[in-house]
């Protein structure tokens, strides 16, 4: 059986339920043995006072005629037995009854007092009887004084009424948890329904933000953020898939074109030419799915492992590998070193220098350096430059500025997207900086220390 209720205002209302039932039902238990003792201590100091009255009267042989009561009310019963158990003398209401009790004190113990419940009292009920024997003598009389327990202690009424109070105070604690919890609530059952109603065709929509800065309002203003997040990256996803396929189409569309034409007329086909131009297509199109492939990896550690690399010797190495028709000045320090996988810092740079030897006018300058806590390497060339209202522009996925010029010269226009992505996955930045000729790309690494 699940005793422990699924919603967290039910549990919170069962916690503050039971709590309050066992604190109240303490201080119920403590009131029922507080009134107890009181009460008791009361009818004992009554019916003590009354038997020394009477007992005191008894010695100084004052008492004559019946007993009178000590109160107007005649509640409490004496009585005046003699050693064989006749009643001598007693308050109108305890005449005609035997002796209160059957304790008969001995000369030690003269005073006594107890509770007798054996049905001697009014109506059957429980009676605090002091009993006095008058005097040490072997005859000597008893005087029992005697007063019924009040009603309320016997039936176990005052026990009732507590247990009621306790149950009625305990349902109150509950439903006003219950009520408070609710109220608590209310926002996060509104902003659950909404989540759920969210689906990624409607990103658009929002949860409802309750004013104020409690933790309710800032799990909505952080789903709300989310949700801001998620709607960006679906956007971009999409753009980049439509971006992606307008760029595929493109080299299909001419490979179709050229293979449909051979087919139909094979007689005027140039047969080396077609198979070149096909080749070439291929090529493109070879090359824009390894670049996609490389910037859905960047980042996932799968394209190597990591290890400490000599930015300037790296540099220098891709310098020697490449031959370049235009004049390429180094200013390298050496022992810049970074952590990094190699491949992917080569192809950083290799992306880089392709850009530079494409756009430059002659000279192309690679520099890198130590710079604070950082290593910084510059590729600088002195071509058209581009514009600064671009220079953010041109990281994104197939932007391309001068589009025939950069596809027609092999650019898949993912180059700096994957530079890019590559600087931030190891921790550092590429950005383009002001200069004076040309354009001037600054990457930033963090140094491991040597
Ligand atoms: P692409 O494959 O077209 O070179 P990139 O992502 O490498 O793609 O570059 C994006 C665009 O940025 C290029 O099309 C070009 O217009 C511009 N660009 C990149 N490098 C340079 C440079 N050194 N000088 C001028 N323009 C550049």
């Amino acid at each position: 059986m699940r005793l422990r209720p699924r919603s967290i205002r039910a549990r919170d209302t069962l916690i503050a339920a039971v709590l309050a039932a066992l604190v109240f039902g303490g201080i119920a238990v403590g009131v029922d043995l507080a009134v107890r003792a009181a009460v008791g201590a009361r009818l004992l100091e009554d019916t003590q006072l009354a038997a020394r009255r009477v007992s005191a009267n008894v010695r100084d042989g004052s008492l004559r005629g019946p007993v009178i009561p000590d109160d107007s009310r005649g509640r409490i019963l004496i009585q005046v037995v003699g050693p064989g158990g006749e009643v001598l003398g007693a308050t109108p209401a305890a005449a005609g009854r035997p002796p209160l009790s059957t304790l008969w004190p001995s000369r030690d113990k003269r005073i006594q007092d107890l509770v007798e419940c054996d049905g001697r009292g009014p109506g059957g009920r429980c009676m605090a009887v002091e009993v006095i024997r008058t005097t040490t003598a072997p005859d000597s009389v008893v005087v029992y004084a005697g007063k019924p327990m009040p009603a309320i202690l016997v039936t176990g009424l005052l026990e009732a009424l507590l247990a009621v109070t306790v149950l009625l105070l305990s349902a109150l604690v509950a439903w006003i948890t219950w009520q408070i919890v609710g109220r608590t609530l209310r926002p996060v059952e509104q902003i659950r329904a909404q989540l759920a109603e969210i689906s990624a065709s409607d990103l658009s929509r929002r949860v409802p933000e309750p004013p104020g800065e409690d933790e309710i309002a800032q799990l909505a203003r952080t789903a709300n953020a989310t949700l801001d997040r998620l709607e960006g990256a679906v956007a971009r996803q999409r753009q980049f898939a439509s971006d992606a396929s307008h760029e595929l189409r493109t080299p299909i569309a001419g490979l179709r074109a050229n293979l449909e034409d051979a087919s139909m007329h094979p007689e005027d086909t140039d047969l080396e030419r077609t198979v070149h131009s096909a080749l070439r297509d291929t090529d493109r199109l070879e090359s824009i799915v390894t670049d996609l492939l490389l910037l859905a990896r960047i980042g996932t550690g799968s394209t190597g492992a990591e290890e400490d690399i000599d930015l300037g010797a790296l540099a220098e190495a891709e310098i020697q590998r490449r031959t370049s028709r235009l004049a390429i000045d180094t200013r390298l320090s050496e022992g810049v070193l970074v952590r990094g996988v190699r491949m992917q810092l080569v192809r950083l740079l290799g992306n880089l220098l392709d850009n530079a030897e494409r756009y430059a006018g002659g000279k192309v300058e690679i520099a890198v350096s130590q710079n604070g806590t950082g290593a910084r390497l510059t590729v600088t060339d002195d071509g058209t430059g581009i514009p600064e209202a671009d220079r953010e522009r041109v990281f994104q996925r197939f932007t391309r500025l001068d589009s025939a010029r950069s596809r027609g010269a092999g650019g898949t226009g993912l180059g700096l997207a994957i530079a890019r992505e590559i600087a931030h996955a190891h921790g550092g930045t590429l950005t383009i900086e002001d200069h004076p000729q040309g354009a001037r790309f600054a990457l930033t690494l963090p140094t491991t220390p040597p």
